[in-house]
């Protein structure tokens, strides 16, 4: 059999079989500014959550699993998922859930769990893109290594208001072009040369270090909380939200295995569930998430679970500030 031909026999056995969607959550909030398209408002959630109860068979994760790995997944079966840890999915998102009657799994960055500094990547968002006016050049010494930016036009202040632009298809003059070649040094760097890095941006661009409440990490007491609560389960986001396939092979395992252990530790349970920081993983990485004693792991690229679905790579929806008809399309589009 050619190649051409099994692929179009996989593609016809892919289009009628049964399919189920995860879907991928940040935050449930409604921020100015917002690069990654985390947030969704308060509002909009509900509305999906409704269309969800109305349309869709919404279970919980493992369940989702379970049906997949013994081949009884149905049609329009939903999961719904959380990532990071931000405070806002037990304040926000949890209570609107309960109410609908809809479980979810959160999956929680288990070293930043009662942080009183916000992540990163919202650090650096803070600094670059809520600041005004900054200084004509950037100078970072870290990791052994001396790295510096001309901002250029870049020194002019970020229109947060300018919705749609992506930071990773911003022209590298503008300000958020500027943010996204800061964001990816820093994301190369390890955890100990990144804190360093992102304390001088904050110096640099005076905006100090203060935590947004807006953007605050879940606290141990709210973890255990958000896991009480009917139908929430926690799922492990490695220790550090890690980039993993930069790592390696043993920083790997112990950011698997020690997130797992803490949360479990933590919240007295077993948890079954891992989902790769950024989406990222290294092709030695699902074997040692498997490894680890997990029964099934959640990417974040786009797709539907079906019969051939990796358990150990389970595509995700990522859900955007969608109202109810464009939330349905897209539901409908990634189940085709
Ligand atoms: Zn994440």
């Amino acid at each position: 059999m050619t190649g051409r031909l099994r692929h179009w026999i996989t593609e016809i056995r892919r289009r009628r079989a049964a399919k189920a969607c995860i879907l991928m959550y940040h935050r449930v909030a409604a921020e100015e500014c917002d690069p990654w398209d985390l947030c969704v408002s308060p509002q909009r959630f509900e509305d999906q959550l409704r269309s969800l109860a109305r349309d869709y068979r919404v279970v919980a994760l493992t369940e989702l699993l379970a049906e997949h790995l013994s081949q009884r997944l149905s049609d329009g079966t939903v999961a719904i998922t959380f990532d990071d840890g931000y405070a806002d999915n037990l304040q926000a998102a949890a209570p609107l859930l309960v109410r609908n009657g809809l479980p979810a799994t959160f999956f929680v960055t288990s070293g930043a769990i009662g942080s009183q500094r916000e992540f990163w990547w919202d650090r650096l968002e803070r600094c670059l893109l809520v600041a005004g006016q900054l200084p004509d050049r950037l100078q970072i010494s870290a990791a052994g290594s001396e790295q510096s930016w001309d901002l250029g036009s870049a020194k002019v202040g970020f229109d947060p208001s300018v919705r749609g632009a992506k930071p990773w298809e911003a022209d590298p003059t503008t300000r958020l072009g500027f943010f996204y070649e800061i964001w990816k040094y820093l994301r190369g760097l390890d955890e100990v040369a990144r804190e360093q890095a992102l304390a001088a941006v904050e110096q640099w661009s005076g905006t100090g270090h203060q935590t947004r409440p807006t953007h605050r990490i879940l606290s141990a007491e709210e973890v255990r909380e958000l896991a009480g609560l009917p139908g929430m389960t926690i799922g492990a986001h490695s220790v550090s939200h890690a980039t993993l396939s930069a790592c390696d092979a043993s920083v790997q395992r112990l950011e698997i295995r020690r997130s797992k252990e803490d949360l479990q530790h933590l919240l007295g349970r077993r948890v079954p569930m891992f989902a790769y920081p950024f989406g990222d993983f290294g092709p030695e990485t699902p074997g040692m998430v498997r490894e680890a004693g997990f029964d099934g792991a959640c990417i974040a690229d786009p797709g539907a679970v079906w019969v051939d679905t990796d358990p150990f790579q389970l595509p995700r929806v990522a859900v955007l500030d969608w109202d109810a008809a464009e939330f349905a399309r897209q539901l409908s589009r990634a189940r085709q």
